[in-house]
This record gives C-alpha cells, structure tokens and sequence, in this order.
C-alpha cells in the first residue's frame, strides 16, 4: 500500500505570524484550519463558480502563513467570501529570482506557503513552475492541492476521446508560428487541447481547420462552469465558418480538437483549389466565393469556406505589407 506523506512536522494552526486560529467559513458555518506542514502548497481554486473549490484547499488557504497570488485582487475576493484572511503575497509570471529566494528561504524558517493563479491549477499555463523547481532543488516538500483546471473540464465536455489527450496551452499569436506549430501537433495520435484567448479564436480555427484538415471533430467550450457556459460541437471547418461569421466570442474559450475521421482527405491543398478559389475571391465574397467553388469541385462547401478564408487573410496581409 502507498504510503502517506510524513505528517510528523505539522504545525498548530495558530501558526508562527501569531494570528488567531486559522478558520474559514462556507454555508454560513466557521471550520477551523487543520494543520499545515511546511512546505509549498500548490492550490487550484476555481475557473469561475466559486464553488468550484475544495474543503482541502479551503483549509490550506486558511492555514497559510501566506498565499502567493497572481494577482491579489482576485484572491482576495475567493478569501474574502470563504471567510479567509491570509496575508497576500504577490508571484506572478514577472516575479524574479529575488522573490523566489525569499519565499524559499521563508519555507526553511518553517514556513507554510500555498500558491494560487488567477483561476484553476497553478502551472498550468500560469506563474509556479520556477516556484515549485526552486522548492525541489532546495529539498522543500512541494503538496499539490488538486481542483479545477479548464483543460479537463473542457475536455470532458468536449464529447471526444478522452483515452489520449496532449495539452498544448495557447499557440503562438502570429499566424506563421501558429501554422507551423499546427503542422507539428497534426502527428499527435490523440486529442488535442488548446487554450486561446477568445479575439484570436476565429482566426485560430481558420488556420487550425487549413493545417489540420476540416473534417476533423472540434469543440468550443466557453466560460465554463460560469453563468453562459457553451460548448459548440462540429467539424473545424464549421466551427471556423460560424466564428467567421458571428466574430470572437465574449468570455474564456478552451479549443478541443479530436483526430481526423479515418476516410478525411489529407489536409493538403492543391493548386487547382487554390486558383480556384483565389479567382472567386477576385470577384465575390467570401462566403460566395466559397458557396461557388463548392458547387464546381463537389467539395465540401465549410471546407472551402476555410481554405477561403485563410485564403484571403493572406491576401489581406500580403496587401497591408
Ligand atoms: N491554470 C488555468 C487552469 O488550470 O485552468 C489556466 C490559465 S490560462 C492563463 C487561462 C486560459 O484558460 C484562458 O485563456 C482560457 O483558454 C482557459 N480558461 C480559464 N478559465 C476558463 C473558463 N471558465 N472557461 C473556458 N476557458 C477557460
């Protein structure tokens, strides 16, 4: 059987900084704290439901001699409804070496640190790795304290294969890096999961749904566990079409991408396609362009539509150079 970590250093939670029992409150009702090693305690708190968040986490923000935030003002609204009054310590993606051996060197006087981000688990596309290296090296305990993160959460909603996953986190910005970054994950034998911020989601899903291919089964999953949750379900052609059309969405959006059906064409374009479709663009929009081409080659009318609108991006960008 596993054995549980030694618990034989644990502290009163009266705690060294000499303030009161630590205590935090949900459902209108006082817990107390229980002890805390010390250590680093990496938190997850929630992506958007503040009740995301466990009685375990709860308990280490409380005990704490300290929580480590990204940014204070967001924790400090997740501590002050749970009750939780913790002194704030900034570390964030810009925090030096300076500060983390300062928080290392509070650990070795005995101290409990937890680490929080913004929303969902630390170091996961958020401010910690250097944090919890630095804690490794210095042979401190490192507690995960698991909870919500926005890759899983969209993954299990996303209604594709959950057997084998690849977290990407968020792509390049500029649409050359993105492609070739795309070409590289469409040898990935799984699905993929991306974050990206949601002004740059359509033009993320036009390049995905050229480099990847269309037909490839997709999902759009938007302000989770908040008020306007969604997850739009298809193809990535259709989904870059319908973003094209309506524009960013409003809120946090994680992509999902499964593989390619067994029967999809490469995603490889041939010239004639291209011409085809350049020659369309000359004269019509970009939709009518597609719709027209479509109706010539007997392809898929979202899977030109994609190629078009990559298509005329380019052309536009070629044109402002
Ligand atoms: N560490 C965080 C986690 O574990 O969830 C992720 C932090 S990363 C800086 C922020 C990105 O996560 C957003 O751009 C978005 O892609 C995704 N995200 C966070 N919260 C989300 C939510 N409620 N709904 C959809 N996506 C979310």
């Amino acid at each position: 059987m596993t054995q549980r970590s030694d618990n034989s250093r644990r502290r009163s939670p009266d705690r060294a900084s000499g303030r009161g029992p630590a205590v935090y409150t949900a459902f209108g009702l006082a817990a107390e704290a229980e002890p805390l090693s010390p250590g680093l305690h990496v938190v997850a708190t929630p992506i958007g439901n503040l009740k995301d968040v466990t009685f375990r986490a709860l308990s280490t923000l409380a005990a704490a001699d300290a929580v480590l935030a990204e940014d204070t003002r967001v924790t400090r609204t997740l501590l002050a409804h749970y009750g939780i009054t913790t002194p704030l310590v900034a570390y964030h993606e810009h925090s030096g070496e300076g500060v983390r051996e300062r928080m290392i060197a509070r650990i070795k006087d005995g101290e409990a640190l937890a680490l929080v981000s913004d929303a969902g688990t630390p170091l996961v596309s958020d401010p910690g790795f250097k944090l919890v290296q630095a804690a490794i090296e210095a042979g401190l305990a490192v507690t995960p304290i698991p909870g919500p993160s926005a890759a899983i959460t969209a993954l299990v909603a996303a209604g594709l294969p959950t057997d084998r996953f690849f977290f990407e986190g968020f792509l390049p910005q500029k649409s050359g890096a993105r492609r070739n970054r795309l070409g590289l994950l469409a040898a990935i034998p799984g699905t993929l999961v991306l974050f990206e911020a949601p002004h740059r989601l359509p033009e993320m899903l036009a390049d995905a749904a050229d480099v990847l291919g269309g037909t490839r089964p997709a999902a759009v999953a938007r302000e989770l566990t908040k008020l306007f949750e969604t997850v739009r379900r298809g193809d990535l052609a259709g989904l870059a079409a319908d973003y094209a059309s309506s524009g960013p969405p409003k809120g946090e959006v994680v992509v999902v991408i499964g593989t390619a059906p067994e029967d999809a064409p490469g995603p490889e374009h041939d010239a004639d396609l291209d011409a085809r479709i350049a020659a369309a663009l000359a004269r019509h929009s970009i939709k009518d362009a597609a719709s027209l081409v479509a109706d010539e080659t007997g392809l898929k009318r979202r899977e030109v539509y994609a190629r078009a609108l990559v298509l005329a991006r380019r052309a536009d960008d070629a044109g402002d150079a």
